[in-house]
């Protein structure tokens, strides 16, 4: 075999990180600005998160679904407790959790004796990459070769509320909404405030399941544990990953309300999913965040950070800077993938998505003082990528 397809990595290898820093195998060391991708939201070798992997990794790791495990009920209510959901489904990755919020949404369908329920979603989402979840996203990036698209979802535009008030008055055969409360892959696009509470009544207004995609935005990211609680507002299913297991891969699907007790025995299933050594971490991951304080400190870190990007960072280049608590984005008014690279050899790392924004979802330990270590490498990267 000779190399890894479907990903285009930047020549450099880590070896080694130490809360918000990483060093590659020359020993170059990098702020890391974008957590895996918001995963390592507690950093990289989080002494709390290592010990208890390391102590679960001496007593057990795998036993299946076919048994209780302790560590699932404990960190189920764990997650009740922060969310007020009711019921659980463990999965490892975000997209698992989505494909069980569609089946879900699927289910309840059959409740209202519907033989084609459709979801609404909307443009510019991202998902996942399975088949249901990339066809429940609105992207072609993501779609374009693997027609025929599942079925079942109808595209509207994103925080745009007549079009879905449209919809419900065109159609009798929808049953849920899905969403994502910020639209992270699409350049970090915060809806106005109120979108999630609004689309909320219209769901219960319709009978309609309300289903949040978190798994970018939660487990503290935007200075809640999950974002629609900056609102008055309470989805039916809720979906959360990455940050769950800062690093360890563990997904779950939420529910409530109407979404209850649909799944019953038989209908779902996963082999790793919720395993324990991945739900005592994430445990260890939720109880570090209580107790460290990290929800304060991502509201007050993410404001400190906009801040000073905005007062600072001056580039021709840049449309717009905007955020929430720590999930950022630098908006450009050009595709600017090679700045990865650049901003590389200045000793951050940065992310890009959606061509031409710089996603930055920094450790939630990050500091004011590294911020201002930060910035003026990224004005620099800047500026050469300009040159
Ligand atoms: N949903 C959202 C909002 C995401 O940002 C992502 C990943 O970026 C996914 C779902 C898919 O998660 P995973 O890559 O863990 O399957």
């Amino acid at each position: 075999m000779k190399r890894i397809t479907a990903y285009q990595p930047l020549p450099i290898a880590f070896e080694q990180g130490d809360g918000v820093w990483l060093w590659d195998t020359a020993n170059n060391r990098y702020l890391d600005m974008t957590s895996g991708i918001a995963v390592c939201s507690l950093g990289h070798a989080h002494p709390r998160i290592t010990e208890v992997i390391a102590i679960q990794a001496e007593k057990l790791l795998h036993t299946s679904n076919a048994y209780q495990i302790e560590w699932q009920q404990i960190l189920a209510q764990e997650l009740a407790k922060i969310t007020g959901m009711k019921q659980c489904f463990f999965t490892n990755s975000g997209a698992e959790s989505n494909e069980t919020a569609i089946k879900i949404a699927r289910l309840y369908g059959r409740t209202r004796h519907l033989d084609n329920p459709q979801i609404i979603v909307t443009y510019g989402a991202f998902h996942g990459r399975t088949m249901a979840t990339l066809s429940a996203s609105g992207s072609q990036r993501v779609q374009k070769g693997f027609e025929p698209l599942v079925p079942g979802f109808l595209h509207v535009p994103y925080d745009d509320l007549s079009a879905i008030e449209q919809l419900a008055k065109q159609r009798q055969d929808i049953v849920a909404v899905m969403v994502e409360p910020i639209q992270g892959e699409n350049g970090i696009i915060i809806p106005q405030t109120g979108y999630l509470e609004k689309l909320q009544t219209i769901c219960h207004q319709q009978q309609w399941l309300f289903i949040l995609d978190e798994v970018q935005t939660g487990v503290g990211r935007t200075g809640q544990w999950y974002a629609y609680q900056h609102e008055y507002c309470k989805p039916d299913v809720l979906t959360t990953a990455k940050a769950l297991g800062n690093g360890i891969p563990i997904g779950a699907c939420l529910m409530d309300g109407a979404a209850q007790d649909l799944l019953q025995p038989g209908y779902h299933g996963s082999t790793f999913g919720g395993n324990p050594l991945a739900c005592r971490v994430a445990h260890q991951v939720l109880q570090v965040i209580k107790q460290e304080g990290y929800l304060e400190q991502a509201e007050h870190i993410g404001q400190y950070l906009l801040e000073r990007l905005q007062q600072t960072l001056s580039s021709p280049l840049i449309v717009d800077i905007r955020g929430k608590g720590l999930m950022v984005g630098i908006e450009l008014t050009q595709p600017c993938r090679p700045l990865m690279a650049i901003a590389a050899q200045y000793g951050i790392l940065i992310n890009i998505t959606a061509e031409r924004v710089i996603r930055l979802t920094p450790p939630l330990l990050l500091t004011k003082q590294e911020i201002d270590w930060f910035i003026p490498r990224l004005q620099k990267s800047l500026e050469q990528y300009q040159d």
